[in-house]
Order: structure tokens, then sequence, then C-alpha cells
């Protein structure tokens, strides 16, 4: 093993670069000397394979280097001294927060909460304590059947609950889809046996029918001068399959997307002209189409799902995107300091880069460190409009932004929320319409004597405590209290058929109104049995007819567009 193995993975590296990694190399070589791994291994094959797998993700020098030094502290003979003198501030404050995170050690229930309410806390300062923590856990994970076997359950279960999870809300596809397999493998042994040999049989059998559709498709592509920049397949993890299983019967014939066809394109344009090629080569399966590059995941996933009737009528998946896309579904957070990195030639030099929600607060924090509008929104980036509050023994409650100690209070228990007369905020007494933040701890006072109000309603955000309230004056004092029921405009379904010129990128100027306008089609179909007039097919719902009357005005103004007529569909 040399240093030479986590080097030749990295990209864009400048002599700087080479020289603080063997350093580091070196040092955590000294440190670690003498100590082995449950597997009787040295242990520093450990850092080093956690910093080989960052550095295949091409993240900034200072996290390799930190990668390389995270256990020095904990496990080693180093300081944290010693590494902020001889690596500087930034190096020490990330191996500091991996170690802090390390020291609490999971022990039942309440131990494992604490664990993560450090994590969300440390989130907030740095995300690449994160990352280094999620490659940790993958080599310990690869690594989990050398540990005594007790050990090794609460090591997948604590995978499994906490770090899977993390790295889904990180958007790190590739770190979420091996650590949720390898702690499959150890919490359900059974179950993962089974799927492992029930799939590889079903796999094989496709693959080599998915070999013929990614040329007849790659053909098609090329005839409309579209080259995507690859076609390959992407093979659902065992998970994931097992997870569609249980909902499907354990019949495995009724899983379509065990494995996908992947097509990586230049552009987005490219992305939906595909989409409209693939569409005319096979008859899509309706309400199949996911497209969440206008609408992407809450996790910022961007793809175009599409399922077809294949050839022989397979049932058959293809995901469409961008080659950045496919980047940040892979790498999620993480791609951005790869981004960041290549973008910037040289130290001082101007990010002019649109940058990311990520990338513009680590800027913030460059400059205000640990200020208080830095971490507000982080957090409200993370974690959208949920709020994590804690009880005192540390138990977890998700609540939605605006929550007040009343829905707190039901979310534990009816009991606690029906005699709630109080509450403290981090030891602070608190009014009971005060809205709870992000990782305060909360603690309800209760009295026997007291009892749900009616002005309670208008201080609870959650149904469920809404709910409770109204049941409590209906059965205890006979008040009823109507449900304010908000008019909801009913979905309409809309059809068009737009009679259009035959040309390249006619199918993309028309999603791209849809998209423009946020809305999410469920269906496109091509009818050319009149070649001069081919008539292109759309489905979409809404729920105000005027933006429909919008849209269809829109497409009217596009170049070659002959005629359109509009449909209401049936529910
Ligand atoms: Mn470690």
């Amino acid at each position: 093993m040399d240093v030479n193995e986590i080097l030749e993975k990295l990209n864009n590296k400048t002599e700087e670069d080479i020289k603080r990694i063997k350093k580091a190399y070196e040092f955590a070589k000294e440190a670690h000397k003498d100590q082995k791994r449950y597997s009787g291994e040295p242990y520093f094959v450990h850092p080093v394979e956690a910093a080989k797998l960052l550095a295949q993700m091409q993240l900034d020098t200072t996290t390799i280097v930190a990668t390389l030094l995270h256990d020095v502290c904990e496990d080693g003979h180093a300081t944290p001294q010693q590494i902020e003198k001889e690596f500087g501030k930034e190096v020490a404050f990330l191996v500091e927060g991996v170690t802090k995170l390390g020291t609490v050690k999971y022990q039942g229930v309440e131990r494992h909460v604490e664990n993560l309410r450090k994590m969300f806390l440390s989130m907030a300062e740095d995300i690449r304590v994160i990352i280094i923590k999620l490659a940790d856990r993958t080599h310990n994970m690869k690594t989990l059947d050398a540990v005594p076997e007790r050990k090794r359950e609460r090591i997948a279960r604590e995978t499994m609950d906490i770090y899977v999870p993390l790295a889904d809300r990180l958007g790190m596809g590739q770190f979420k889809g091996i650590l949720e397999d390898l702690a499959f493998k150890y919490l359900y042994p059974k179950e993962y046996r089974w799927v492992k040999e029930n799939i590889v049989g079903a796999r094989k059998e496709k693959e080599i029918y998915l070999a013929k559709i990614k040329q007849k498709v790659l053909k098609e592509l090329q005839k409309n001068n579209i080259n995507p920049i690859k076609i390959d397949s992407r093979v659902k993890n065992l998970y994931g399959v097992y997870k569609k299983l249980l909902r499907k019967d354990m019949d495995v014939s009724r899983i379509y997307d065990i494995i996908a066809v992947r097509i990586i394109a230049k552009t987005i344009e490219e992305c939906y002209a595909i989409l409209g090629i693939i569409h005319r080569l096979w008859k899509p399966v309706p309400g199949k189409i996911k497209d969440y590059i206008a609408l992407p995941k809450p996790n910022g996933y961007q793809s175009i799902h599409t399922t077809v009737f294949c050839d022989d009528g397979k049932i058959t998946e293809f995901q469409i995107r961008t080659e950045k896309m496919h980047e940040e579904a892979e790498k999620g957070v993480a791609a951005h300091w790869a981004y960041s990195m290549a973008g910037k030639p040289k130290e001082g030099a101007k990010v002019t880069k649109k940058l990311s929600w990520i990338n513009e607060l680590r800027e913030w924090q460059k400059e205000n460190q640990e200020t208080e509008e830095f971490l507000d929104n982080l957090k409200i980036d993370l974690f959208k409009d949920r709020i994590f509050v804690f009880t005192p023994k540390g138990d977890v409650i998700d609540l939605p932004e605006g929550a007040t100690p009343i829905d707190f209070a039901y979310c534990i228990h009816s009991d606690i929320g029906n005699h709630c007369s109080g509450a403290k905020v981090n030891d602070k007494m608190v009014s009971l319409d005060y809205k709870l933040q992000n990782g305060e701890i909360c603690q309800i006072i209760t009295n026997k004597n007291k009892t749900p109000k009616r002005d309670w309603l208008k201080l609870v955000k959650t149904n469920y405590a809404k709910n409770r309230i109204r049941n409590y004056l209906k059965k205890e004092l006979g008040i009823e209290i109507p449900v304010l029921k908000v008019k909801q405009k009913k979905e309409k379904n809309i059809e068009l058929k737009i009679t259009a010129a035959n040309r390249v990128g006619m199918l993309k100027d028309i999603l791209a109104i849809f998209q423009e306008e946020k809305i999410n089609i469920t269906k496109v179909n091509t009818d050319v049995r009149d070649k001069k007039n081919p008539i292109i097919i759309i489905e979409f719902s809404i729920n105000d007819l005027q933006r429909a009357d919008l849209i269809l005005s829109k497409i009217k103004k596009i170049k070659g567009v002959k005629k359109i007529t509009k449909a209401m569909l049936k529910n």
C-alpha cells in the first residue's frame, strides 16, 4: 500500500495538493503504527481506504487530508494541537468534528438519538464532517465480517437508521446504495440471501436483452443527430428491490426497474428530445413518466424516468439526464466541493459560476464562521420545512416549521397534550404559542387540572394535535367545532393533440413550456400515421383551467405548430 493509491484517483491536483496528501499519509502511518484492526490488518489501512473513496469522488484536498487523519486523535497517538500545527485550522476543525461524532458510542435508543442530534448539529458546522463520516462508515461496513458478532448488529442498525437516511438527504446516492445493502446483509441475512439468489438470475437474463435495446436506441438517436455521452444500465440495489418486493407480494416479475437503461445526454433539451424518440419507438406505460428535471425531488435529484412497453412487450424503464445531473445524483453534496475545486483555477480567483445552495453556504461560512445567520440558513435548506426538537431524554420529535409546544406535547402522548400547562425550552420557560426551533430541547409541564382550550386550535400546526383537541372538546365538553374545509379545486386531466411540423426539436420546444409552467405531464405519445402531419399527444393534469389555456396559447406560438385540439379526460 502506498500514497499513490489515493493520488492516482484525483483528476486535478497541484504539486501543493500532492505534498499535503503525502504529508498526511506519513503522519497517519506514524500515528497508527503498532495498531491493528479486528481483521488483524494494520489500522492504517482504514483511513487510507476511506480517503480513497473520497478521492474517487474528487473531493477537495483538505477533506482528503482530514480523512487520512480522522482517527489519529481518537485511536492513534496524536493530539489536536499537533494537527493544527502541522495541517492548519481547517483540517484540525474537520478532524475534531469527526472525532466528536465518534466519541458517543451507540448504547441503546437514547444514546442513539443523542448521536443523531450531534450529527445534525455538526452538519450545521461543516457538511464535510458528515461526508468523511460516511466514507469512514462505508469502509467499516465493508469490513464488518471481522468485527465480533455481538457488535455487528448494532453497527448495522445504526447504519440503516442514521447513515442511510443522511446519505439520502444529502443526495449521495452512491454511498446510500452501498451502505444500505451492507446493512441489509447483516440485519436481514435470510432476506438478503433470498433477494440475491432470485434477482441475480433475473438480472442476467435482462442484461442480454438490454444490450439489444441499447443498440436500438443508440441507432435511433443517431438518426436524429443526437449523440448521447453514455448509454448504460443501472442495477437497482438489493435493499431497494427488497422494499419493492414487499409491496408486490414478493413477485419478482412485477418489478420493472431491477435494471433500467440510463442515458446521459449533453443538454436538458436533448433529454426531452430523447424522451420523445423513446416514446416514438415504444408505447409508454400510462402514468409512469416522471419529470424530475422540471420538478426535482426534495434532495435535489433530477432525471426523467419513463417506463415503456419495449420489444416483445417487455416493460422497461429508461432514465434520462445530463452529466451534471448524473454526477449530482451519485455524489450529492460532495459533488459541489469537487466542482468548486475544478472550477477555481487559483486561490483567490473569483468563483463566477452560479453556485448551488451548499456552496453558497460554504462561502458564507468562511466569511462569518459560526454566525447565526449561517446556521439558520443551513438548517432551512437541509430540512426544508421540518424541524427536529428533542425531548429532555434525547428523543427526536419531527415537526413542521412553526409548531408550538402543544404540538410537541401531543406528539409525545395525547394525555400529555391534554394536560399541558406550560413548557420549557432549553431550560427556560416559554409561552404555549412559542414557535419551536430546530435543535431545541423541549420539556412539557403538565397539570392534571389543566385541559385543552378552544383557542389551542389556533396555536397548533399539526393535524394530529388539532384532531386530539377537537375530540377532547367534543367528548368532555360537548362542544362541536366544525372542521373548516378548504375548497379544493379538483384536478382535471387534459389531453392535447398537437399537429405539428416534423422537425427536430419540436417535442422539446413543447415540453419546455410545461417545464416553464412547472406542470407535470402524465403521458406523451406520438401518432405518425400521417407522415406529413404527425400528431403529438400530451396528457397532463391541472386544477386551474385558465392556466391550461395559457399553456395552449404558448404552444400555438411555437414555430411549426399547425393545430391543437384540447379534450378533458374523465378521471
Ligand atoms: Mn474511522
